[in-house]
Parts: C-alpha cells; structure tokens; sequence
C-alpha cells in the first residue's frame, strides 16, 4: 500500500460516488444520509483488504506510511465526494441542475488548480478529490509535509460545510466566508506558494541583461558574473535556434537544498526551465553547469512549442533539444554518450519514445540522451528550421521527405563511426547502469528515508536510524550500504562488521566495484597502509581514480595523518606543509590536493597547490587534468584572460569531443564576461 495506489483508487471511488449521486432522486433523511457516508467508507475496506493479502505474500514497505496515505487521500475524499452529492440533493430543483451544484465545489476546485499550474512555479497541488499530486514521477521522494494534514481537514470541514449548507438557518454566509477563508490565506498555510512567496522565502536576488536571479545564501550565485553567464548562455542558445531574444526577463530561482525546493516547487533533485512563465528553477551550481544551458533551452524554445502550453507534445523531443544544446555532459559529448548506449547494446528505441505513452516503456535518462544526439545530428543535417516543424508537430515524413524509420538508420550510421573511450565507456555503463525509478525497490520509501537522513544534523544527532532502514527497504542496493558504512566509519573510527560493507561484484559495473574496492582498502589501511593501495587491484581506473590511488600511496608513506582526514572527507591540506618533494607521486598528490581546494571554493589554495608541480614529466592525461583545475581555479579568482589560455590548453590536450566542446564553449562565454 502506498502513495500510487491510494491515489489510483479514490480516483475510481469519487467517479463512482458522483454516478450513485446522480441516481438519487428522492430526499434523504439525515438518517440516511449518515448510512451513506458509512456505507461510502465502509466501501473502502475493499482495497484496504486487497493491499494487505498482498503484504502477506509479498514483502511491504511500510505499512505505517501506507496508512497515513490511505487516512489522508481516499478517507478524506470520499468524505467530500458524499459532502458534495448531499450538497447538491439538498436543494429543490430539477435533478441536472442537483448534479451540477454537486460538481460546483470541484470543478471550481480544479480551474483553481489548472490556473496555479499555468501561472504559478508550483509543479504540485493539493485538490479535494485528487488530494494531493506530488510532482513530476522522477522525483523519487514524496513527502507528507504539515501542510498535507492541515489541507485535509479543512477538506473535511467543507465538506461537512457543504453538506448541512441548506440547513443552516442564521448566518449561512458570514460561516461561509469563514470556511473560504483559508483558501484567501493558502499562501500563508504553505498550501501554495506564488512567485512572489518564494522570492520573499529566497531574500536576495541580482539583475542582469536577460535575468532576474532569486537565491538564498551567497556562495556560487551571488555573483554578477553568474548573471553574465546566464546573459551568454540566453544569447548562444536564442542564435542556435535561430529565435528572437527573450524580452521579458528570466527568473532564476536558486534554492538552497532539494528539501527546500521541493516543498516550494514541488520538485526535489529534478531541475525545471519553465517555458510557460519563463523560469527556471535549480539548485546551486557552478556556472559552467551545461545543465544551466539545457534549462534555459527550455525556455528559450518557447516560441517552437505548440500554442499555450509552448513545449512540444513529445517529450523524447522536448527533452533531446533541451540536451542537444548542452556541449557535454559529465566531459563526454551528446553524440559519444549515443555511442557508448550503443557500444553497451543500451540504446532506447527512438520511434517509441516519441509517444506520448510509449515514452515510459523507456528507460528515461537513456531517451534524453539518445533523444538528445539524434535531435542534434536533425539540427546539424537539416537544419534549425525544419526541426521547429518536427519539434511542435512530429510531421517527420512531411518535412524530412523521409520516413521516420529511414532518419533513425541514418542517424545510427552517423554515431557508429564515432570512437569512445573506455574510460568514457565505463563512465555510461555505471551512469545508465542506474534502474528507472518504477524498477526499484520501496522507492519511495526508500527516498523518504534518505531525505530524512540527508537534512538530519549529524554532528549534533546519531542519523543512523534512517539509513539503516533505507538499507532494510533495499537490501541490495550498493550504492545505500557504502553510504551507511561510510557513515559508520566516520562515526566510530573503528574497523566495520565485514558484513556491513559492500564489496566489488561481478554484477556491478566497473566504476562501481572500484569505488567500493577504495572504501575496503581505505578501511584496512590502519594495519599496514603501504600495502593497501595498490593500482592493480582496481579494474581499468579511470584517470581521476589513478590520481586518488596514486595519492593515497603518497600520503600513507608521508603522512597518515593528512591521509586519515581526507578519507574522513572535507579536508585541504595546508599550503605551507612541507611534503617529500622526491616521492615518485608527489606531483599526484598535489594534482589532487588542488581538487580538494577547488571543491571547498578555495580557489587561492588550489592554485598554490600546482604551482608545486613540474608537469615536465607528467602523461598528457595529467597534464588535462591540471589544465582543467587551474582554469576553474582561474575564473574563480576572476583571472578571465589567464582562464582562457588554461582552457585553449584543455582544448589542445582534450581526448574527447565532449572535453573539446566543453573547453570551447566556456572560451566563448569567458570572452563575453570580458568584453561586458
Ligand atoms: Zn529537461
């Protein structure tokens, strides 16, 4: 029992209730009236009775919270569905016009929320009969939050409202403004929250050409240059699509946390580039974010979408175009990640997912991506303008003079002549590795607990108690276990139940077994460090995760100190340590050192850790590497020109096209923060 199927059967309660409604034609007593609404309730033991069978011979999540939903979305609404059937009997007319002053309360209802939707940053609502709609379904967390249960009861309150309404003898309309009133003050309530609530909630905002940015706290955001970033990214993407400039301003709406964006937005960790009002709305990031570009394509393609809702009916094309303008992603272009699904026989069908249904038998984060390069190679082949057509109207035969069939092999022969990496490789085995969130276990549940053990203090508190039941709901999980006994190591510092943590397997992807061969070896160091680490263990690092071992190395054999309080996490060494300049890893060591700095935003540090390296020596890898870290060291420390020649240099080395891309694209937008 859990939150889908409650809301799936109070949909078919409430149609039913409504068709018995209609057949009512005679007066009720109030006696009878009260056997209905027994009646009604009792009807609802019927999936109550379904769902617990099933728990028997299945496992169950949690019934607890199975049961708050079930109180909260089909008990509440079948009390407002009998409240209003009782409303619209109790007046003396034809039965049509009973029906239609019983629906009034939710049909009213439902034009609010449409107009919410239309107008209103809000991608979740509360409704009487639907109760409440949580959001977009990537989101694996659905929350209860307080303003869930004072929402419902007021529900109930209406409907005992509506249903004595024609009763009330004295002060029949002074009670219903009292009952209306917290529907004036939902903003207040926390039931609804308008542009203007959040912008009060956020505090502070900053204007540039094309944006008006909202953001709490000052760190990535609050700068002028991540307007100007913003200005450039509208600028590159209006010119690609061959669209005007926005005339109104973009909002950015910049929050603190998935917790907090969830609750004002209705979306956690799933970023939003609202076309309709023109928003965006993410969570902190650096400005070289490409997903920042991928939103604002949401927006800026306006104009390209169908008439008021302004996207395009497809979402396999609505999301390709908005991941097509992104030069890479995670370093790797749209077209390589195409190649590696492909390479990895985990390419989606694109005709399928063109659908409006047949898009969910899909994996979805593969159809972005897929869907993103052949939007692309569209773009690149036939250009912007016949891809607008496609884009609002899937008309491919009329505009391509080809079948659809026919432009997927051809983009298919395109892709099968690009080479990936098998690091790159690696790197979409564990990324699309991941399942679908209706294939995993408890999910919601799942996320529940991992939100609870996310915002819980743990310097003041023991967080245990939630991961070890994300753990219990999911037993399978890696990715839960290593985070419980990372958890657990940190808290105790002692050696851990072998049991509780996970180990390489062999069906685990590769970037997946080596980071847990790292946390095995990273506990076992304590006995005998210098033997723990050793690179033939791992199977095909990465460069990033040579670099690790190759410092681990460095630090068990100078100092078990600094290596402790690294593996204890947020630590950057001082810059005025002495460390053994001979060690053959030195220069690994402070390649590393300078990531640590740049992670904790201290850019000073980061650069006077390479300015200790001779890169004489070093591999072109390493060198890629250094050249990446000191560009962004670079731009932080708003050294622009300097930051230009370091990424020409990444450019120069770069092994993939997304590295290349990626280089590139951020030349083109530092040159447009120096030229403003
Ligand atoms: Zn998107």
């Amino acid at each position: 029992m859990n939150f889908p199927f409650s809301s799936v059967w109070q949909c078919l309660l409430s149609f039913l209730f409504r068709y018995s409604g209609r057949l009512a034609k005679s007066e009720l007593t109030l006696n009878d009236q009260r056997t209905w609404l027994a009646y009604s309730l009792t009807l609802l033991f019927i999936p109550l009775f379904i769902v617990l069978l099933y728990a028997l011979k299945y496992e169950m999540c949690s019934f607890s919270t199975g049961l708050q939903w079930f109180m909260l979305l089909p008990v509440v609404t079948t009390i407002y569905t009998v409240g209003s059937v009782f409303f619209g009997l109790s007046f003396r007319t034809s039965t049509f016009k009973k029906v239609l002053i019983a629906l009034a309360p939710t049909l009213f209802f439902s034009l609010l929320t449409i107009r919410d939707l239309y107008i209103d940053p809000s991608l979740s609502f509360f409704h009487p009969v639907i109760g409440y709609f949580p959001g977009p379904m990537y989101d694996e967390w659905i929350p209860m939050f307080p303003s869930l249960y004072t929402y419902r009861l007021w529900i109930i309150a209406l409907s005992l409202f509506l249903w004595g309404f024609t009763k009330l003898e004295k002060n029949k309309w002074p009670i219903f403004l009292l009952v209306l009133l917290p529907l004036f003050l939902r903003n207040q309530l926390n039931w609804h929250y308008s542009h203007q609530s959040i912008q009060k909630i956020l505090r502070s905002s900053l204007q540039s050409k094309y944006t008006s940015v909202f953001f709490e706290g000052l760190d990535v955001v609050g700068t002028d240059a991540f307007g100007e970033s913003m200005d450039f990214y509208i600028e590159h993407i209006s010119k690609k699509l061959s669209l005007p400039l926005p005339t109104k301003k973009i909002k950015i709406y910049v929050y603190r946390g998935a917790y907090q964006k969830k609750k004002l937005t209705g979306t956690a960790e799933t970023l939003v580039g609202n076309p309709i009002q023109g928003a965006l709305h993410i969570l902190p990031t650096e400005v070289s974010d490409t997903i920042l570009v991928h939103e604002l394509t949401h927006v800026i393609a306006a104009p390209m979408g169908i008439p008021i809702l302004k996207l395009s009916p497809s979402i396999s094309l609505l999301e390709g175009l908005a991941t097509a303008m992104q030069p890479s992603h995670l370093d790797i272009s749209i077209h390589e990640w195409a190649k590696a699904m492909m390479d990895l026989n985990k390419l989606p069908d694109i005709e399928q997912s063109l659908g409006a249904i047949t898009f969910w038998k899909q994996n979805p984060v593969r159809v972005y991506f897929a869907s993103g390069s052949f939007s692309k190679w569209l773009i690149d082949t036939y250009g912007i303008e016949s891809f607008k057509k496609v884009y609002a109207w899937k008309n491919f035969e009329k505009t391509y003079q080809m079948s659809i069939q026919n432009l997927i092999l051809e983009w298919k022969n395109f892709i099968s002549t690009i080479k990936v990496s098998q690091a790159n490789l690696d790197m979409a085995d564990y990324f699309f590795n991941q399942k679908p969130f209706h294939e995993k276990q408890c999910v919601h549940e799942v996320a529940e607990q991992e939100m609870k053990f996310a915002i819980c203090n743990k310097k003041t508190t023991d967080c245990n108690e939630f991961i070890n039941r994300a753990c219990e709901l999911d037993p399978k999980n890696p990715a839960l276990l290593l985070k419980r006994a990372r958890y657990l190591y940190k808290q105790t510092l002692k050696p851990l139940d072998t049991a509780m943590i996970p180990l390489p397997s062999a069906s685990g992807t590769r970037v997946q077994n080596n980071i847990m061969q790292l946390f095995h070896d990273d506990l076992h160091r304590s006995q005998n460090p210098q033997e723990v680490y050793n690179l033939s263990k791992y199977d095909h690092p990465s460069p990033a995760l040579i670099n690790t071992i190759l410092t681990r190395m460095f630090l068990a054999r100078n100092s078990k100190e600094v290596l402790e309080a690294i593996i204890l996490g947020d630590y950057v060494p001082d810059t005025d340590l002495t460390w053994n300049t001979n060690d053959s890893n030195y220069n690994h060591a402070m390649l590393y050192f300078s990531k640590l700095a740049i992670k904790e935003k201290q850019a000073h540090k980061a650069i006077v850790f390479l300015d200790k390296i001779d890169l004489k020596n070093e591999t072109d890898e390493f060198k890629l590497s250094y050249r990446e870290i000191q560009a962004q060291a670079l731009e932080n420390l708003t050294s622009y020109s300097e930051a230009i020649e370091a990424y020409n240099k990444v450019s120069i080395l770069s092994q993939s096209l997304g590295e290349k891309e990626f280089a590139e694209f951020q030349i083109q937008r530092l040159m447009y923060l120096l030229a403003n």
